[in-house]
């Protein structure tokens, strides 16, 4: 067995050319190289928007760069036969893609129509606040330019709950339920009901909207051989739709496919009750780690390390949890922004990369940088992610117990040649631990990847080796041949 590793391979404000999906092509060996297996890719469908639209405000997802609509042929990332040629270079090499899902809502609509609504409170979805009135809603999907091609489904009103636009009186803040329609109740509660997000609330209990995204799922499958589903805003979807949703895929085709959850909360509980609702069918983003290690950055050294993983997705669900230590949403100048102070990022992506629970997914901007708003790339990411495909294997032993430093080891094992490791994490001063890596490495020789720390460690009889960490930093260590191994053109 290998160790997966995930790359969110965009950002936010990633090139917007048309050229990702050509970066794809030419990058996926590269990838392999380090240690990648897995690349969630950004929405590949027409967005109502502009052709730079990062691909969440969904308009037709029949269209992957491939019709004259929205006036561009392409997306913000390339062609439809780009898009394709992607996903192949990546299967060429081993690297399996996961698509992202976003079902909850459309933009752009092609034309109004008159929909009897009532306004609700947008503090509280649940409370209705006017008279029944008719509002002129943005929920006309005909997809002229794409003619019926692939699927002749036509949208408007009946297929949708609400709205956040009445182009009548063009009034800013304003929510509107369609009358006859309810919000499902198996979302996330905050706002009294979070079912809508924004645009054209996607009524997914309505039987032929049910019946056509299961069609499009289908399509999309056989259309462009994706391996998996990164689930868009899940906490406005009804759980119950979602994990049909998925079991429906996975009985068609690829019934391992990895499926992985949004749902953006930092409360761990949340995040439990969602995974019990579908049944433990998917896997969910560790949202409460990112929060945990995003204020420990900003602690200045004054946050007791030994608790930072308490109360996480890894820690009490560790077989549903994708960590993560940024994203294009918590990334600078976005509406969740929340990104991890620089200095700790090498120490966050060492936690989640070496640590033996969760499936960790690195972040584009963290492997190129992100010029627009000048954020240096990572040093030695890949050198890590190396460390876990190659080396981070066999028994964990834990010494996550003190305010400054935490640590721990792994033994290796007889499949993975040279596996073994030794992790120290400090957020405040240079640290020292004794910690066992196990007896079959006595006398031998670990050295620190990381190249802060200048002397070897040398392994006692017992099994034992005297491991050293530099202040706000990290130290790997690895046995001498592995070392060896490891050296990576990190361009
Ligand atoms: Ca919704």
């Amino acid at each position: 067995m290998t160790n997966r590793t995930i790359i969110q391979y965009f950002e936010w404000y990633v090139s917007g050319n048309h050229v990702l999906w050509n970066k794809c092509i030419a990058q996926a060996p590269r990838l392999k190289e380090f240690g990648i297996t897995d690349v969630w890719l950004p929405p590949a469908y027409k967005s109502g928007f502009s052709e730079d639209n990062v691909g969440y405000a969904v308009y037709d997802m029949y269209d992957l760069g491939e019709f004259d609509q929205k006036g561009t042929v392409k997306t913000k990332y390339g062609s439809r036969e780009e898009y394709q040629q992607a996903i192949k270079a990546f299967h060429d090499n081993d690297i399996k893609v996961l698509a992202d899902i976003v079902l909850n809502h459309r933009m752009g609509a092609d034309e109004f129509e008159d929909v009897k609504a009532v306004n609700v409170e947008p503090w509280n979805r649940n409370q209705q606040c006017s008279e029944e009135k008719t509002i002129s809603a943005a929920t006309v999907f005909n997809f002229p330019g794409r003619n019926g091609k692939y699927s002749d489904f036509k949208w408007s009103a009946k297929h949708f709950t609400g709205v956040d636009w009445d182009n009548y009186s063009k009034s800013h803040g304003s929510i509107y339920r369609f009358c006859g329609k309810q919000w499902a109740q198996d979302v996330d509660h905050e706002m009294g009901n979070f079912d809508f997000l924004m645009g054209a609330d996607v009524d997914v209990n309505n039987p032929d909207v049910y019946a056509e995204l299961i069609n499009w799922g289908k399509w999309y499958i056989d259309f462009t051989d994706i391996d998996g589903y990164r689930m868009d805003a899940v906490k406005h979807l009804s759980s119950e739709f979602t994990r049909k949703w998925i079991e429906e895929m996975r009985k068609y085709k690829k019934p391992d496919a990895l499926a992985i959850g949004e749902y953006w909360s930092g409360n761990l509980q949340d995040l439990l009750n969602y995974l019990n609702a579908v049944g433990h069918s998917m896997s969910l983003f560790d949202v409460p780690l990112h929060f945990r290690i995003r204020d420990m950055s900003y602690a200045d050294g004054n946050y007791d390390m030994s608790k930072l993983l308490d109360d996480t997705l890894l820690s009490s669900c560790p077989d549903n949890a994708i960590t993560f230590v940024d994203n294009h949403d918590s990334q600078p100048g976005q509406s969740l922004e929340s990104f991890v102070n620089v200095w700790m990022k090498q120490v966050a992506y060492a936690l989640i990369l070496l640590h033996e629970n969760g499936i960790p997914c690195i972040f584009y901007g963290d492997l190129y940088g992100i010029p627009y708003t000048r954020n240096i790339p990572i040093p030695r990411l890949r050198t890590l992610v190396r460390v876990r495909h190659d080396y981070a294997y066999g028994k964990q032993n834990n010494y996550i117990d003190d305010y400054n430093v935490i640590g721990w080891t792994r033994e290796g094992d007889e499949e993975h040649p040279n596996s073994g490791i030794a992790v120290l994490l400090s957020d405040k001063h240079d640290g020292r631990k004794r910690m066992y890596v196990g007896k079959q490495f006595a006398g031998k020789c670990f050295r620190d990847c990381m190249r802060k720390i200048r002397e070897d460690v040398i392994i006692d009889n017992e099994g034992f080796g005297e491991f050293t960490v530099q202040g706000f930093s990290s130290a790997v260590w690895v046995t001498e041949e592995a070392y060896e191994n490891l050296i990576i053109n990190e361009d």
